[in-house]
This record gives structure tokens, C-alpha cells and sequence, in this order.
């Protein structure tokens, strides 16, 4: 299959959409751009198409797919909600659609199972993209749509980097430019009390992204779920237990270069090996970090040189691993950023692409 790559900025967007629907309807994948990262979409109404995301991703049958929305008031055609459970969403949704934050929510029957992979909760957004958004409105269905890349490696912020990963596999990809928060959505699960309206309504938080624990706060209390090592996970799994894994997806293991990148809790504790080498990615770039002056690096990049702007470091993130997955180095070393607000996000993310953390 060849894949066509179309441009959808400016005066192109239209053909881009009526193509990309089209796809949809036939029961074919598209890559779409979103605010996040590039998603791989389908029909999530029809589970032979949902079929071709886990085909052409490589992705496990047990890791469920976020369904995108064209507007809030489709939750209440795929989402079960109680009274209480509708009000608190929809102060959410007030707050933070159309953008990078994802609600679990107990699902309707006409949601496949093959999206929530046998759970009975579905994760669902709206996405901020304004390219997204029309090709969600034309279409008129919710789209499955996780990222654009096989299994287990980075996400694409970029349609190059879509190219590059399911390239001969899938007919489109809509390009609408690099994506301007570049990693994933935050996911949280909401959970209320239906016996006590007073009580505080539980955010939990199964994916860290673009909107912070201070960002959701005011809006209920944010529980962090318990960690579950990839091996309790799979025995749950293999038991057929999906409802008792919070966020089936969130391996110790995901988002990671081919070339080993590592991650350290000092930089003294960074030993090279003879004949290796190394590119680092820098937070700053500064020497105050720690790692600049450590070492003679083959390569270096900086998430956000001078100040250290978390943002900008979100943006670069995964783009950048993709320039040092590519330099030609044998192993990578990353710095961490500060603990806070994105950061958090941040550091999730280098961890999970990390061989030793
Ligand atoms: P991706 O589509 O690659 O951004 O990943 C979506 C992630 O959302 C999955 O890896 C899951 O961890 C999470 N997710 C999707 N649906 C559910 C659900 N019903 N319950 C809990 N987590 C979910
Ligand atoms: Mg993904």
C-alpha cells in the first residue's frame, strides 16, 4: 500500500477532509493531527477497522484506544452517566475541552469491546486541533485514535515522523504542521460518590500530560493510582481480569528509542563504558545540570536550552529522541527535568523510554 501524505493547513484543509472522512466511512485508518501527538484514526464503531489500528500499530489486543469527539454533547451517547457523574464531567469538560485531557467513564453497549479491550470504561476526548475537529465533524462518528507509531516507540509529533513508522501500511496522513503540546493526552478516570453529592468526586490520574495535578484540583481529588509491575499486569490480563488494571497500556516500558537510553538519579552515577558512544539529551544545555562537562558526547541535543522551559521541553521531547534514535550513537543519556507542574509528565515519559528505570 502506498501512503499519501496530504497537507491540511490553510487553503488545503478542505480536500484533507473530505478525503480523510471518506477513508473513515470505508472503514480505513488515517493518521490525523491532534494538539498531543499524531493519531492513528478509525471508525470506533466498527471493530473491523478498530481491527487495522492494532494491525498496523503492532499494538497488544490488551492496551484500549481513546475515542476523539466532535462536540461535548456526544458524551451522553457513549458514555453510562449518572446524574452526578454527568455534572462533574461536564464541569471537566467545561474546563478543559477541546483539549489534551481524557476521561475514563463507564461506557455504553454500542462501544465496541474491542476498543476498551473487554473494560467496561472508555476513555474519551475532544481534541483542540482545528484539523481534528473538522475531520470529527464531517465524519460525524467518534474516531478511535491512539498514536501514530508502532508498539512501544515514540510518539510522532510530526507527519514525518509518522512517514517514518507506518509508512506501506496505512493510505493517509493528514499533515497540519508539528503537533504544539507534543506528548499525550492527561487521562484521568472519574469516579463519584452516588450516595453522597458533598463528597468530593476522585480524579484518577492514569496518565501524566499536558494538564497538571494543580490544573485538576479544583476539581476533585487527585489519586495517583498504585504502581503495577508489567508482570502483575500481564498475570491480571491473562486471567482475563481488564477491569481490575486501572490503565492497561501504561507499561514500565513504552515511548522508547531503539538505541538504549538511560536515565540517572545523579550524574556521578553515569559510568561510560570503553568504546561506546554516547549523545546526550540535555535539558538546558547548561553545565549546571551536571552532565554537560561530564563526559566528550558524540552528539547533543537540548529540550529547551537557556531557561528551561517546560513547554517548550514537552514540544521537543519526543522529537528529539527521534534525532538521537537517528545520530548514529550507541546509547543515549537523558538529564531529567524539574519534578513539577509538566515536568512531571516529562520525566514519566524519559523513564518509560529508559532501559534502566
Ligand atoms: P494511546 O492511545 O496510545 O495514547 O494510549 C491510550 C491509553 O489510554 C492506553 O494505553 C490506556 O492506558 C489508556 N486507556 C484507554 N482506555 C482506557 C480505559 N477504558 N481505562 C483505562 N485506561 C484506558
Ligand atoms: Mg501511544
Amino acid at each position: 500500500m502506498e501512503t499519501e501524505i496530504i497537507y491540511a493547513e490553510d487553503e488545503d484543509a478542505g480536500e484533507a477532509v473530505v478525503k480523510a472522512s471518506g477513508l473513515l466511512q470505508n472503514g480505513e485508518l488515517v493518521a490525523l493531527p491532534t494538539e498531543t501527538v499524531y493519531g492513528l484514526g478509525a471508525n470506533a464503531l466498527d471493530p473491523d477497522a478498530v481491527t487495522k489500528i492494532f494491525e498496523a500499530k503492532e499494538r497488544p489486543s490488551f492496551d484500549p484506544l481513546i475515542i476523539h469527539l466532535s462536540r461535548p454533547e456526544q458524551l451522553a451517547e457513549y458514555c453510562e452517566l449518572s446524574p452526578r457523574l454527568h455534572e462533574v464531567a461536564h464541569k471537566l469538560i467545561q474546563e478543559f475541552w477541546p483539549g489534551p485531557l481524557t476521561l475514563v467513564l463507564p461506557k455504553k453497549e454500542i462501544i465496541p469491546d474491542i476498543v476498551t479491550s473487554g473494560k467496561n470504561t472508555v476513555a474519551v476526548r475532544m481534541s483542540a486541533h482545528p484539523v481534528m475537529q473538522e475531520v470529527c465533524r464531517a465524519f460525524g462518528y467518534p474516531i478511535a485514535a491512539p498514536s501514530a507509531n508502532r508498539f512501544g516507540r515514540i510518539s510522532p509529533t510530526t507527519a514525518a515522523a509518522v512517514m517514518a513508522e507506518l509508512s506501506g501500511k496505512i493510505p493517509l496522513i493528514v499533515d497540519g504542521g508539528a503537533c504544539n503540546n507534543g506528548i499525550e493526552s492527561t487521562i484521568i478516570r472519574v469516579e463519584v460518590d452516588e450516595n453522597d453529592p458533598e463528597k468530593r468526586p476522585e480524579l484518577h490520574l492514569l496518565r501524566a500530560g499536558p494538564v497538571v495535578k494543580e490544573d485538576l484540583q479544583p476539581f476533585g481529588k487527585v489519586i495517583r493510582p498504585k504502581k503495577l509491575s508489567d508482570r502483575a499486569r500481564k498475570a491480571l490480563l491473562d486471567k482475563g481480569e481488564a477491569n481490575d488494571v486501572e490503565a492497561p497500556g501504561m507499561l514500565e516500558s513504552h515511548y522508547a528509542p531503539s538505541t538504549p537510553l538511560y536515565i540517572f538519579d545523579k550524574p556521578e552515577d553515569f559510568v561510560p563504558e570503553e568504546g561506546v558512544s554516547y549523545a546526550l539529551l540535555s535539558y538546558r544545555g547548561q553545565a549546571k545540570d551536571g552532565y554537560m562537562e561530564l563526559h566528550d558526547w558524540d552528539v547533543v541535543e537540548e529540550l529547551s536550552p537557556g531557561k528551561g522551559k517546560l513547554g517548550e521541553a514537552a514540544v521537543r521531547l519526543f522529537h528529539l529522541m527521534r534525532v538521537l534514535d537517528e545520530s548514529g550513537a550507541d546509547a543515549i543519556v537523558a538529564e531529567t527535568v524539574a519534578e513539577t507542574g509538566l515536568g512531571v509528565a516529562i520525566n514519566d515519559r524519559l523513564r518509560r523510554a529508559s532501559i534502566n528505570k
